[in-house]
């Protein structure tokens, strides 16, 4: 059994990714060829956002509308502590200052209601400027971009939204990257909508941080290719993965379907298991795009247990993020210690992940279940 079966994907659209494959064979334009265009172009209507960048990975994603925020040393960016690891280091890399700010125990993403205290802390110690919050919609769940929303604007903040696992999700009849005045997604393989290689995009509404951004992934370029008007980045998305994701985009919005059903049958099937795990709750008007189906033991030690079952029965599965950022040691340096974000160490003691993609048979959930049960 397979944790992501790509396989079964690459089988149903294998033509079409040859043909498009060749089509950049044969125009010979392998940087910044014409597919870049057509695939922001289609992904900007999808998420419904004005513009769309493409790009080298996520993390280059959230770089570039860091960059373009001019967010460096003395700037405080918000975020959680309960995310992949570039996520907060793309804002120390940038020299400013990564602020934690604790989950919500039943989504994993930011709580809002952490976020007016931290910035007021921050505020009153005085020696960063705050100037963006950057919640991550982990495992493809959307954070709670209404309250976020109202409190950067509260703040004068600028919301950037990490979706690098998001993209097919919703939020209150929005869709995931259009969430934030900017946002950032990844098309790394194992991601909703993944290339064959490293990718990503950045989507705003913004007309002038389309000028920054498309400026910073080339170098910050100017008017003219050997005019550098700021410093920016080698950030280009390549054409071969732009290729490859347009014939991938075609089966996204069923894939959209097929993974709510996949985690509609797990949700059923642990319920009524006997397993002691507590399936991913889904807040009202959001939409996950199950990028990890994500499961809570009771403690550390029978995560020990179910996973230990798992692997006995064959199946594959992934402990994401069992070190919150705070306790990184690259973050020694903020000075941060454990007890700091409870909910984030919490989760990260007692979450796992199952398998979890489109082409997930039933056959095999009832295996994983029976076997998370003891059976
Ligand atoms: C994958 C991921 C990234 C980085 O994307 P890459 O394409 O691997 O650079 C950033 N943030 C989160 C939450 C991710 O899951």
């Amino acid at each position: 059994m397979q944790f992501i079966d790509l396989k079964a994907q690459q089988q149903l659209i294998r033509q079409k990714i040859e043909d498009n494959i060749k089509q950049v064979l044969d125009h010979g334009r392998y940087i910044m060829g014409p597919e870049i265009g057509e695939l922001e172009e289609k992904l900007a209507a999808y998420v419904g956002a004005k513009h769309a960048i493409g790009c080298a990975s996520g993390t280059d994603a959230l770089t570039l509308a860091l960059l373009a925020l001019e967010i460096g040393p003395g700037d405080a960016v918000f975020t959680s502590p309960f995310t992949f690891f570039a996520t907060g280091e793309v804002i120390a890399l940038l020299g400013a200052t990564p602020v934690f700010v604790d989950i919500d125990p039943v989504t994993f993403n930011i709580d809002p209601a952490l976020l007016t205290p931290a910035i007021q802390a921050v505020k009153e110690r005085g020696d960063l400027e705050p100037k963006a919050i950057m919640p991550v919609d982990l495992f493809g769940l959307p954070a709670d971009y209404d309250a976020i929303n109202k409190i950067a604007e509260q703040n004068g903040l600028t919301v950037v939204e990490d979706a690098a696992q998001a993209m097919g999700g919703e939020y209150q009849g929005k869709m995931a990257c259009s969430l934030g005045a900017l946002g950032c997604t990844s098309f790394f393989p194992a991601k909703p909508l993944g290339g064959y290689g490293d990718g990503g995009m950045v989507f705003c509404d913004d007309d002038e941080l389309d000028r920054m951004l498309r400026s910073l992934r080339v170098h910050g370029q100017g008017e003219d290719k050997y005019d550098n008007v700021r410093l920016g980045i080698n950030g280009r998305l390549d054409t071969m993965q732009a290729a490859i994701l347009l014939a991938k985009l075609e089966l996204l919005p069923k894939e959209m379907e097929q993974r709510q059903e996949v985690a509609q049958r797990y949700a059923e099937m642990i319920a009524t298991s006997g397993a002691a795990l507590t399936p991913p709750q889904v807040p009202s008007g959001c939409a996950s795009a199950w990028a990890q189906y994500s499961v809570l033991a009771e403690s550390q030690a029978t995560r020990a247990e179910f996973i230990e079952r798992l692997k006995a029965a064959g199946i594959p599965s992934a402990i994401y993020y069992p070190k919150p950022l705070h306790l990184q040691t690259a973050f020694a340096y903020l000075g941060l210690q454990a007890g700091d974000f409870p909910h984030s160490e919490s989760a990260g003691e007692r979450i796992f992940s199952l398998p979890m993609h489109p082409y997930l048979a039933v056959e095999d959930q009832e295996k994983i279940v029976a076997a998370l049960a003891g059976k």
